[in-house]
């Protein structure tokens, strides 16, 4: 074979290279659909990494076993696995790509299983064939001559996607304002010669336009036409076994419209070219490989797929409305509702393909939990407003009759109302969720707290006038004595009384506020209240005592017992000797001196002095306000005193 040279590149594979420059091949894209990391380093081995745009991509589209990797490794001296025609089988997948020898080309073959014999693979079968198209410049579109005009056989069905999801994602002009156009290269296998080529291309162009007219495209590119983008270019091979000259012969003239610019049929034209230099095209084409694997158009399902989408859909729609129907006599279904559910879904779901099963059954757990979820939110208020009754009740209850510990009961009761809160929350609770139930027991918690204030504080003020009471009762019959004995010691006896019984009144509520777990301040409060009543109370009892008539009747008989009575209390018998006018005047002074002695409260005796705050800090205690301790010593008034008697 003889060296040829074209624009100074060896068009022969056997022509000297500089040592590093190899010719292996990479697999860009492998069997996970991951792009490799080693492009850019591929491409300094195969001495491209300073070419500039001096460079070209090619890729094949076709459907397996159509010769596609023999075609490329003849056309271009690549290396690329061909069917071992004794196993006829092929496993691997991916887009491989070589340097061309002899020429600036990169040269990608795509592996595979055929997509519509194995359902499972038309991902990926889609995938490399839009990756191949957007990325080259010409794309070798190749067919058995047999497959011309068969719409399925040739792979129109495919083309009609790739061509589709192409046009969204890459059919807007390139920045600097021209198309990206494409070559597709029809290349017919196995011509046999009975049907001219010319025959051939007009039925393929025909069917690619029709293609294009069918095509759904987006509405900003609705007028655009197949030209627009590409340009369609034909050539057919003879039999390769059974033509093999001829076979031989074709293919090398095809390689020439690869390599001599000068030609008319040259593919590489510049306008075909992407526009990237040769640096990177690593990062380019992964890219575009990155916006082909996470286009959503080309989440291309299997037949599993949609099946498993479609019957899963409807498993999933059924159980749910077997669901709502139960769900709405039932209060309660929340946690076993829910289990029942996606067994059931799991069960009749379960075989369908396994990726589409678990996404619908995520689906089917995100419906049901916002479903169920203000069912809980529900069931956490009843059970919120029930536990707040309960706890009322059974406080009323337990305070019943004499005898019980406030702080006892209290304690009892909240406990027993936490426990049936939490067992209900639990019991309500989703499993798999991040629903939760301590704010509303944070706030039950603090409810009834505010309840068992509110209880103590009504306690405290029941207890604080029955100790009123009792001391009212208890001061009465000491006082009036006191009051009927105007004796100089009158109110020494009356303030000792009072002192004795209040503060038995005192001991008696610091011993119940001690169940009532009281706080400091509020025992402060209750018993300046206390000792307030208790000073009012003995006002009163003494009001009573010194009231005008009571008052007269008390001078009048002071005057009475002086006047008729003699010193040893013997009723005088008057003789007209006896100074009448003196005893009578003797005695009216007498009992004229009670009046200054009635008049104040004051003990002979300092100690006995009572006091009282006459303002206090707490505003609870109210009616300690607009209380004038000293005044409520005086008992009759300066006029009465003088003017009356
Ligand atoms: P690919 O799967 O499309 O890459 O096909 P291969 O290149 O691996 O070839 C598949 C089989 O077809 C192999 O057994 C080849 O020997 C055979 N083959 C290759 N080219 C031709 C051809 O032009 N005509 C015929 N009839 N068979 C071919
Ligand atoms: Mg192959």
């Amino acid at each position: 074979m003889a060296t040829a040279v074209t624009n100074g590149h060896p068009v022969n594979g056997d022509t000297a290279y500089p040592n590093e420059v190899n010719f292996e091949r990479v697999q860009i894209i492998d069997n996970e659909k991951q792009f490799t990391p080693h492009l850019t380093h591929q491409v300094e081995r195969w001495g491209l990494q300073n070419a500039g745009f001096d460079y070209d991509i090619v890729a094949v589209f076709g459907s397996q076993s159509t010769g596609k990797s023999t075609l490329l490794n003849r056309l271009f001296g690549t290396d690329f696995d061909v069917m071992d025609e004794t196993k006829r089988q092929q496993t691997t997948k991916g887009i491989w790509m070589c340097r061309g020898k002899g020429m600036n080309v990169m040269v990608m073959d795509v592996e595979g299983t055929d997509g519509r014999e194995r359902g499972e693979d038309q991902d990926f079968e889609r995938k490399s064939a839009l990756f191949s198209m957007a990325s080259s410049e010409v794309l070798i579109v190749n067919l058995w001559e047999h497959q011309v005009g068969l719409y399925q056989g040739a792979n129109m069905g495919l083309l009609k996607t790739v061509f589709e999801v192409n046009l969204g994602l890459f059919g807007k002009k390139t920045p600097d304002g021209r198309n990206s156009r494409t070559l597709l290269l029809f290349v017919i296998r196995d011509h046999i010669g009975t049907t001219p080529l010319a025959n051939l291309e007009a039925t393929l162009t025909a069917d690619i336009q029709k293609i294009w007219e069918s095509l759904s495209k987006p509405t900003e590119l609705k007028d655009r036409q197949l030209s627009d983008y590409f340009d369609l270019s034909f050539a057919a091979l003879p039999h390769k076994v059974l033509a093999a000259d001829k076979f031989e012969l074709e293919i090398q003239e095809l390689r020439r419209r690869f390599v001599d610019k000068s030609r008319d049929d040259y593919v590489f034209k510049p306008s075909y070219h992407k526009r990237i230099p040769a640096d990177g095209v690593a990062f380019y084409m992964d890219g575009i490989w990155e916006q082909v694997q996470t286009n959503k158009d080309l989440d291309l399902p299997t037949q599993q797929e949609l099946l498993a989408q479609f019957r899963c859909d409807e498993i999933s729609a059924a159980a749910l409305a077997e669901f709502n129907e139960q769900a709405k006599p039932q209060r309660r279904p929340v946690e076993a509702g829910k289990r029942l559910l996606i067994a059931r879904y799991d069960k009749d779901a379960s075989r369908y393909h396994q990726g589409v099963y678990k996404r619908k059954r995520a689906d089917l757990v995100a419906v049901l939990d916002s479903t169920l979820s203000p069912l809980f939110l529900g069931q956490l208020k009843n059970l919120h407003k029930s536990s707040l009754v309960t706890f009322k009740e059974k406080m009323h209850e337990g305070m019943k009759g004499e005898g019980y510990n406030f702080a006892d009961v209290v304690n009892r009761l909240r406990e027993q109302c936490e426990k049936s809160f939490l067992e209900g929350a639990k019991e309500a609770l989703v499993e798999e969720t991040d629903w939760t139930y301590e704010d509303e027991f944070a706030l039950l918690k603090e409810e009834m707290k505010s309840i068992a204030d509110q209880f103590r504080k009504d306690e405290t003020k029941k207890m604080v006038n029955i100790i009123e009471r009792n001391f009212k009762r208890q001061i009465s019959e000491p006082v009036d004595l006191c009051l009927n004995k105007p004796t100089a010691e009158m109110w020494d006896n009356i303030l000792k009384t009072f002192r004795e019984t209040l503060d038995k009144a005192e001991a008696s509520y610091l011993a119940k506020a001690k169940s009532f777990n009281c706080t400091e301040q509020e025992n402060t409060t209750a018993l300046a209240i206390l000792r307030k009543r208790a000073w009012l109370a003995l006002r009163s009892k003494i009001d009573e005592q010194t009231s005008d008539a009571s008052f007269l009747a008390k001078l009048r008989t002071h005057f009475e017992e002086r006047f008729r009575y003699d010193d040893k209390g013997v009723p005088r018998v008057w003789t007209p000797e006896d100074d009448i006018d003196g005893a009578f005047k003797k005695a009216k002074d007498e009992a004229l001196t009670l009046i200054p002695l009635y008049s104040k409260i004051s003990p002979t005796d300092p100690s006995l002095e009572y006091t009282l705050p006459s303002e206090t800090s707490d505003s609870l205690a109210q009616d300690l306000d607009d209380f004038d301790f000293p005044s409520t010593l005086i008992i009759l008034s300066e006029t009465k005193n003088v003017g009356h008697y």
